[in-house]
Formats: C-alpha cells, structure tokens, sequence
C-alpha cells in the first residue's frame, strides 16, 4: 500500500497530471491484488502445503495462515472420524450377526461378511442393489416397510431351507434401516426336542394317572372309610384332577403346534355347535357373576371344532377366574366384521392386566404378577394354547386390558374360515345366570 503511494507521488512528480498518476496508480494496484489472488486461489487448489506457500507477509500471509489452520483442524477431523469409522466396520464386520445397512430408498449401502453366507448378500456386488430384489420373502418385505421397530421375525434362510434366521430391523437416521439377521437353528431344534419331550412324557404320564383317578373314585365311594382316610382320598383326587388337567393341557398345546391349517383344511361347523359345547363346560367352572353369548345364527367356521371350542373355554375359564367377586360380567361375542371376518370377543371387568405383564401372557408357563394370580389355580398355558389354535387356523389374537377395569380378547378369524348360512337372525343366549 506505501509502495502504492509512493508510486503514485512519483508519477505526479514526474508527469504533473495528479488525475491520471492516481487512476494509472489504482490500475495497477488492482492487477496486483487480482494476481495475488490467483496465487492464493493455486495454492488452494494444490492443497494448501506448507512447504508451498508462495508469500509471508502481509495480509494474503494472514489469510494464508487462517487457512492452513483451519484446514490442518479440518483434516484432523477427518481422520479422527475416518479412524471410528474404520473401527466400526471392523467391529461389525466381527460380529457374528448378519448386518446390513440400507438407505431411505431400501438400497443397501453396506454389509458385512455374515450376510453373504446367512442372506445370500454379497459384500462389494450387492452395493446399491434394492434389498428387496434380494429377499422376496413376503414376511420380510411386509415388515421392512412396517413402521414398527419392536417386532422381530422368524424367516427361514434364503439360501438354505434348513436354517431358520430371526431378523430384526431398526430404523434410524433419515428413513435409514439397520437389518440384523441371526442364526437361531441350534435353539430351535433345542425347542423342539424339549417339546416332544413334554409331549411325549405328557402322553405317558395320561394313561397311569387315569387308572390311579379311578381307582381313587372308587375309594372315595367306599362306605368304611375312616373319616382321615376320606379326607386323604379327596385331597388325592383333587391333586389327580389338576394333574390331569395339566396332561391335558399340555398334549392339546402339542397338538395345536403340530402344524399349520391350509387355508381350504376343516371342517364346517356352525358356532351354535361351538356354543352348545362350550356353554357344557363352562357351566360347570362359573361359580358367580353371569356370562352372556352372542352369535349369527347363520355364521358357521371352516376349523378344527374342538381346538376353536377350547380357544372360548380358556378365555372364558380366564375371564371367570380373574374376575373380582360380585364383578363377573362376562360377554362372549360372535360377529362379522366388515372385511368379511369372524370375529370372537371375550370381556371382562375384572382385575385387568398390568403394561408390565401384557408381552408375556401368551408365553408357555407365564401367571401374572396380581397377587389375585396366585391364589387362583392356574398352569400358565391356557392363553399360548388359544394363541396357538388361533395361529393354526390362520386367526390372530390381541388383548386390550387395563389393570383393574377389566380385560378383552379378541380372535379374528380369516375370512376364507367365515362360512353362512341362509337365515340371518342373531341369537343371543344367556349361557349362565350365575
Ligand atoms: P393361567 O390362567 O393358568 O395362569 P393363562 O395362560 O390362561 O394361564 O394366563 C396367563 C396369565 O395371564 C394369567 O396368569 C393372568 O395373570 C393373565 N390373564 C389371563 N387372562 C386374564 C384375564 N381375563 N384377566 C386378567 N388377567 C388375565
């Protein structure tokens, strides 16, 4: 800037033209400020080395400075994250899990090693490809696009029929999707030889038990038993009952795990033959309250008669049994929702079922935690039954319950399972006056 003006006097000194001296001074002053930049725009783009700074004074040697701070900062970063990065992937390359990450546009952005050999996703060729152009199974396309990041699902492998995964998808980021797949085949073949034990075991055990049932029953009959040895009797049998009820439960689980129903399996059964059976054996367990059924006369279900019969009992026999003394209002419903469904409905106004209990009821073995749980009889396996028979002919089961207000469950049958006949009338019958 001095040398500018020094310039500038000289030119005045030398031509006496003051005007032109400071436009021909400016002129210049601007080609060199222009080439200035130009140098520092080269130094930029050559990736601002140290060893080729061109200039170290001034204020183009400050800005040159900030800049290579700044960029020394900035390449610092990049590494440190490039490290995690790198760390990461190596990290989830060892994991044992499939793991795949997706875009918004469910393209695969990157996978690791146990995805090619559990999915069939190869590492470098599949980069960019729609993972549903890979995975066609209709389970897993349904519960890619599921909002639901809870649920997790059991599939069989794509490239090997005799391995069954369990995929679990996350969602995070900008519409991004984490697919994780696991290899559960050793625990499942563990289940399922713990199951046919049980079946197995259960069916052994029926036949003895019934002969020593019997022979208490006739004990208990006899005139000459000492009142002590009569009470032993009916403590016998009553212990030999829940034991037989316990068999029975557990060889009608097997039975309704056996297989799954065709859509076109079972028989025709109108649900007044369903109800006539279940209202039989429900009379016989309401000791209070009163329980109502309401169904289509002309309804009937293509099912297994005694597997849908025992899905009404369990939840009536429930609703009954968690229900508070003087508050057994009980209904069961019958009806036809409009997508052509059959649907049953059981509600109660009893204890309720608390947040905490609800994801395990339908699990084998599970009683509540209410303290009304543990004085009730109960072997924990009337709800997977109904969950199951209800899996078996295709239906599902919710349940909306609130602690101390009361309970509903709810089996909705496929439509294919929904059959009519003529007469439209409903008939409501009142099974019990309690
Ligand atoms: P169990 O009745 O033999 O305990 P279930 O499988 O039928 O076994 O039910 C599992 C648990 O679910 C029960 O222990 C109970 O805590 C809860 N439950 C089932 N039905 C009801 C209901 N209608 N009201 C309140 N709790 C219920």
């Amino acid at each position: 800037m001095l040398a500018a003006v020094l310039i500038m006097l000289l030119l005045w000194l030398v031509s006496g033209a003051l005007l032109a001296s400071l436009a021909l001074t400016l002129a210049g002053f601007v080609v060199w400020l222009y080439y200035r930049l130009a140098c520092l725009e080269a130094w930029l783009e050559r990736g601002t080395k140290l060893s080729e700074v061109y200039d170290d004074r001034g204020i183009f040697a400050e800005i040159i400075r900030h800049l290579y701070h700044q960029r020394k900062i900035h390449s610092r970063r990049k590494k440190r994250t490039k490290d995690i990065i790198r760390r990461l992937h190596r990290n989830i390359a060892a994991l044992p899990d499939a793991t795949i990450l997706l875009n918004d546009q469910l393209e695969i952005e990157w996978s690791n090693a146990p995805a090619q050999y559990l999915l069939g996703i190869d590492q470098r060729q599949d980069i960019g490809q729609r993972i549903s152009n890979l995975i066609r199974h209709p389970e897993f396309l349904r519960y890619l696009i599921s909002p639901d990041n809870k649920e997790q699902i059991e599939l069989e492998s794509p490239i090997d029929n005799s391995s069954t995964l369990q995929i679990k998808i996350v969602r995070f980021g900008r519409n991004q999707r984490l697919v994780s797949a696991r290899n559960i085949s050793d625990q499942k073949q563990l289940q399922e030889s713990l199951k046919n034990f049980v079946a197995n075991a259960s069916h052994e055990l029926k036949t003895p038990l019934t002969t020593i049932s019997g022979h208490l029953e006739m004990l208990s009959d006899e005139k000459h038993l000492s009142k002590s040895g009569r009470k032993s009797v009916k403590a016998a049998s009553q212990q030999s009952r829940r034991m037989q009820r316990l068999i029975n439960d557990l060889l009608l689980l097997s039975q309704v795990e056996s297989y799954q129903l065709q859509p076109n399996e079972g028989v025709r059964t109108s649900l007044a033959e369903i109800m006539a059976n279940v209202s039989t054996a429900v009379d016989s367990n309401c000791n209070d309250g009163v329980l109502s059924c309401t169904y289509p006369e002309n309804l009937a279900l293509l099912c297994i008669k005694a597997e849908v019969e025992s899905i009404c009992i369990n939840l009536v026999d429930n609703a009954i049994k968690y229900s508070a003394e003087g508050n057994a209002e009980i209904q069961l419903q019958w009806f036809e929702n409009d997508r052509g469904e059959c649907v049953l409905k059981v509600t109660d106004h009893g204890i309720g079922i608390s947040e905490r209990d609800l994801p395990y009821i339908t699990e084998r073995y599970f009683r509540g935690s209410h303290s009304l749980t543990a004085t009730v009889t109960g072997s924990g396996l009337g709800l997977a039954i109904v969950k199951q028979a209800a899996a078996k002919h295709g239906a599902t089961l919710s349940v909306n319950s609130r602690l101390n207000q009361g309970s509903t469950f709810t089996v909705t049958f496929p439509s294919y399972r929904t059959l009519h006949k003529d007469s439209k009338q409903d008939n409501i019958v009142h099974l019990a006056q309690l």
